[in-house]
């Protein structure tokens, strides 16, 4: 039942909203506002729009000076990515991958790609990202280190990998999370797939773990239509990813040789051409976003019950997807406050449904999720598009 303080609540945090992105609004729109058309013409006129093309290793260069990795490989998507990341590693069928619960659906995708089973970890609420000391006691409860392995005593499986995600932006604890992997020898890949941008103490999400995977579709901070990016400080692995997602084929003037077998996962050079102008605008988004994220919290943090989710101590977000997080005690008003924005045009939506629940994966392991199972309930994104501030300046 819906009681007046409900209808009451419901509709402050509305006008909260409306206030800042006004109506209608979209959750998240691409931006193009550099050379994006010129690099397009470019690029068609130039007869390289395939895999071929001098756009892809200047977006790869670019994206290398912007977040200070030394190798950047540009693939199709950000799944591909996490999937060549986790296989470069040495992921191998029946090896289990720790992932957090509170994830997009292609963490645990990535994972089963390679034939390896998700294994499903709880999220901590200062950081929406995996909560390291739980990992720590869980790990150190299940598992048992057997020649250099981590071995998952209830499966007899290894734990290979552990990756960690960087929610609506926001960095996780990484450098805890580094340290309890190399306690219990499991590889970190990170999936930065919504952080481009985004730092700790200083340091750019996705240059923490052995390997990263990076985003650039249509909805992320910036686009390509459609692609993404493999990062990693070691030369062998950049010529390893290079070599497997250009179907493994050997350099030779004209014979086709394949010495194992790859993947048709390069980047377009007419997406890159793309990237190239949208990359250049990157920090003027981040700093629109985060004025934006100043906007909600002074509309929306006054009432009782919800706030603004504010970067963890320590970081700086990009803010690529602005949250509200309800109290304990609002869980019941998550479904009322989406119904009505997107009634009077706000795209508002829930988080994803924990993947631990997820039809596909209900069966893999899982650590209990008490803090994700409670998030879930209580976040709301709500409009994040970076123009939403000249509602307020030019
Ligand atoms: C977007 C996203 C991906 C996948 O990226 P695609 O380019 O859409 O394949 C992976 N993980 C997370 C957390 C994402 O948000």
């Amino acid at each position: 039942m819906i009681m007046s303080r409900d209808i009451e609540f419901t509709k402050q945090v509305f006008e909260g909203i409306l206030k800042v992105s006004g109506s209608p609004s979209e959750l998240h729109e691409p931006e193009f506002i550099g050379k994006e058309l010129e690099n397009l013409r470019h690029c068609i006129e130039s007869g390289y729009v395939s895999s071929v093309g001098s756009f892809v290793q200047e977006f790869e260069k670019l994206i290398c000076d912007y977040t200070g990795s030394r190798y950047a490989i540009a693939v199709v998507n950000g799944t591909a990515a996490l999937q060549v990341a986790l296989l470069l590693v040495g992921i191998k069928p029946k090896d289990e991958v720790l992932v957090p619960a509170l994830s997009f659906i292609a963490t645990a995708n990535a994972v089963n790609y390679c034939g390896a089973t998700p294994h499903f970890v709880d999220v901590e609420e200062a950081s929406l990202g995996i909560d390291f000391e739980k990992l720590e006691d869980y790990l150190a409860r299940i598992t048992s280190i057997e020649n250099g392995n981590c071995v998952n005593n209830e499966t007899g499986r290894n734990i290979r990998a552990l990756v960690p995600m960087h929610t609506f932006g926001h960095p996780s604890n990484v450098i805890q999370l580094a340290a309890v992997c190399e306690k219990f020898k499991i590889e970190l890949v990170e999936d930065a797939a919504e952080s481009l941008g985004s730092t700790l103490q200083g340091r750019h999400t996705g240059t923490f773990g052995k390997l990263a995977a990076l985003s650039f579709n249509g909805n992320k901070i910036i686009t390509t239509g459609g692609g993404g990016a493999i990062l990693t400080s070691s030369r062998e692995l950049a010529l390893k990813a290079r070599h497997i997602t250009t179907t493994a084929r050997v350099a030779h003037k004209w014979e086709f040789i394949h010495d194992e077998v790859g993947f048709n996962y390069r980047m377009p050079n007419l997406n890159a051409a793309l990237g190239c102008a949208q990359i250049e605008s990157i920090e003027f988004k981040i700093a629109r976003k985060r004025r934006l994220f100043e906007k909600y919290s002074s509309a929306i943090n006054p009432i009782d019950g919800v706030k603004v989710y504010c970067e963890p101590n320590g970081t700086r977000s990009n803010y690529w997807l602005q949250t509200l997080i309800l109290e304990k005690g609002f869980e019941n008003l998550r479904d009322p406050v989406i119904a009505l924005t997107n009634e009077q045009g706000i795209a508002t939506r829930p988080a994803w449904n924990l993947l631990n629940s997820a039809a596909p994966y209900r069966n893999c392991p899982s650590m209990e999720t008490p803090c994700a199972e409670s998030l879930v309930k209580r976040i709301i994104n709500i409009p994040s598009s970076p123009k939403l501030i000249e509602n307020f300046e030019q």
